[in-house]
């Protein structure tokens, strides 16, 4: 992982290949990556569509090596959805293809004159790029069914649907998974229409021939991998929890706890909870069989395996199976409690190249505009069926809840920094609030899950309703997840290394082993820092001040039941989140 694919997509005659050198971004992966070539190379205050804007492709330190559970890909750019620096992350085989490809990133940039669509092919031979307009508005599952037909099945394949052809906002980046399926997504931000707008249909990416990356030291790696393994299984959430129900173990869990957003932010508790839980959701998949059904890794080498396969109740595969943020934000959100519905807005999200989370929001918005009423599954499928014909109505959504609340006259929109809310509500579970309300990513439950410590127990305990702690609390796991989502490693790594010290050792020893270095806690804290301190450059140069880093009002005024609570840290105690 020693050079960078740079590809001028503005070329004068076409889109213009060249290799570099890593040069100031060597020893950086994954979001630190991303994020240090974005607040560096691109001007804060360009369009996001435009041609000066970025979208740079990383792997993580780790990828493409032996190291377990080390297959994210980073994803970054200037976000059409907040305006500021944007990293989304997602599973799937490519990040350990390209790193075995030995790539520290691809970096698109520039923007083709016209409406011409590019496929981006690399394999150990090099790079190929070719026009490719029979491509235009296919959805994720056809075009990578298309290609293939094309290219073989042992591909992996980088892609948007017609959400990022049509650069719409809540436009997501397809990575395929272990079976060629486009049923990874980096998601949130609105990645996808970054590279619609660089004209880029589909990296195709083959690695036959590759080998996996070679530590410095492979007996001490080996040594240090085993241990790291072994943490992972031991501990309850990575090692019985994720495998057996999925990340929708936590829908019983958070309602139990009041904090479950239902009806677009309206209660706490969803009184069709038991209908889309985890533990209903693996019985189903179970009772309908097929291969794959419950317990899945979405990469080679992930000893984790959250995922599963979503079969319809004849056996055939719908979807991969929905994650808790996705039943949340199709299910209680808007008052829908039908898991093959759910699958089914999954499946058409994936396919046409939306974010799950945004979209449920969104839908939820809409809901309470009237464009529909809570609980109508069937109206929720058209409404997002809309999205994918490209309709005027469905280019609202596309753009998701910020500008359907704007155009549906709707106060109650749960976003920050224009980006939607996940599925906690943050007057029950204060310390996601702060993250929320910080994070440069705009609300996003992934860039520090204080859910861990406030509801689940996780790295010590803070009062969920309390305002006292979540500072500190919400700035201690965002400087570690900025740390972690630069390895490459799944953040749901995190409650094992938060609970188990000797685990958290064993990652460092993991990394240090690989590429020969003396790297101590502190250093993995330093890192997480610079990363964040970059983000935090890039946006406060694109015009974002403290006033950014807040809650919508209605969070402070409305309270949720049925704690009766609002969100009470104060905006004196949000402004610290970044003081170190
Ligand atoms: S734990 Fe789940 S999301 Fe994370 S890498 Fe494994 S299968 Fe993918």
């Amino acid at each position: 992982m020693d050079r960078m694919l740079r590809i001028d997509m503005g070329a004068e005659g076409g889109p213009k290949a060249t290799l570099t050198e890593v040069g100031e971004y060597a020893g950086l992966g994954g979001r630190a990556l991303t994020s240090a070539l974005v607040s560096k190379e691109v001007p804060p205050l360009c369009h996001p569509l435009g041609a000066s804007n970025k979208l740079v492709i990383a792997p993580g330190l780790l990828s493409g090596t032996a190291a377990a559970v080390s297959g994210r890909l980073s994803v970054g750019c200037k976000s059409p959805l907040t305006g500021g620096i944007k990293e989304a992350n997602a599973g799937g085989q490519p990040s350990q293809m390209l790193a075995r490809l030995g790539y520290a990133a691809i970096v698109l940039e520039g923007k083709p004159k016209d409406e011409t669509l590019y496929k981006i092919f690399i394999n150990k031979d090099g790079v190929k790029i070719a026009e490719d307009n029979s491509l235009k508005m296919l959805g994720n599952y056809d075009l990578v069914d298309k290609l293939k037909g094309e290219y073989g099945d042992k591909i992996g394949v980088i892609s948007i649907g017609p959400a990022g052809e049509m650069k719409m906002s809540a436009a997501s980046i397809a990575c395929t998974d272990m079976e060629v399926r486009p049923t990874r997504h980096a998601g949130r931000g609105g990645v996808g229409a970054v590279m619609g707008a660089k004209g880029v249909k589909a990296i195709i990416l083959d690695d036959t021939g590759t080998k996996m990356r070679s530590p410095k030291d492979p007996d001490a790696f080996k040594e240090a991998n085993k241990r790291w393994v072994e943490g992972l299984r031991k501990h309850p959430v990575t090692g019985q929890g994720l495998p057996a129900y999925g990340t929708n173990v936590l829908t019983n869990v958070i309602n139990e706890a009041g904090g479950y957003p239902t009806h677009n932010f309206m209660w706490g508790r969803f009184e069709g909870c038991a209908k889309i839980s985890g533990e209903t959701q693996a019985e189903l998949e179970n009772q309908r069989g097929g291969e794959g059904s419950a317990t899945h890794g979405c990469h080679r080498g992930c000893i984790i395996r959250c995922s599963g396969t979503f079969h319809d109740k004849d056996g055939h595969y719908v979807t991969k199976q929905p994650e808790y943020e996705t039943v949340w934000a199709h299910g209680g959100n808007c008052g829908i409690d039908d898991l093959d519905a759910i699958a089914m807005l999954d499946r058409l999200d994936d396919d046409f190249g939306v974010d799950t989370i945004e979209m449920g929001a969104t839908i939820g918005v809409a809901m309470e505009g009237g464009l529909a009423k809570f609980g109508d599954a069937r109206a929720a499928i058209n409404l997002v069926k809309e999205v994918g014909k490209g309709t005027p109505l469905g280019r609202i959504l596309g753009n998701g809840a910020a500008v359907t609340g704007k155009v549906f006259g709707v106060e109650r929109v749960p976003v920050v920094k224009g980006q939607s809310m996940p599925a906690y509500d943050p007057r029950s579970v204060q310390g996601i609030g702060v993250t929320y309300a910080t994070s440069p990513m705009g609300a996003d439950h992934t860039a520090g899950y204080a859910v861990a410590t406030n509801i689940l127990g996780v790295g010590g305990k803070v009062d969920p309703l309390k305002p006292e702690g979540q500072a500190e609390l919400s700035r201690n796991l965002q400087i570690a997840t900025a740390a972690i989502d630069s390895t490459g490693m799944c953040l749901f790594i995190a409650f094992a290394i938060m609970d188990q010290p000797e685990t958290f050792q064993a990652l460092i020893d993991t990394i240090n082993t690989f590429y020969g270095l003396k790297l101590s806690a502190d250093d993995v804290t330093a890192l997480g820092k610079s990363v964040l301190k970059n983000e935090r450059d890039f946006n406060a140069r694109a015009g974002f001040t403290a006033a950014q880093d807040r809650l919508p009002e209605f969070f402070k005024k409305e309270s949720l039941p049925p704690h009766n609570i609002v969100f009470n840290v104060t905006d004196k105690d949000l402004d610290t989140v970044f003081n170190w």
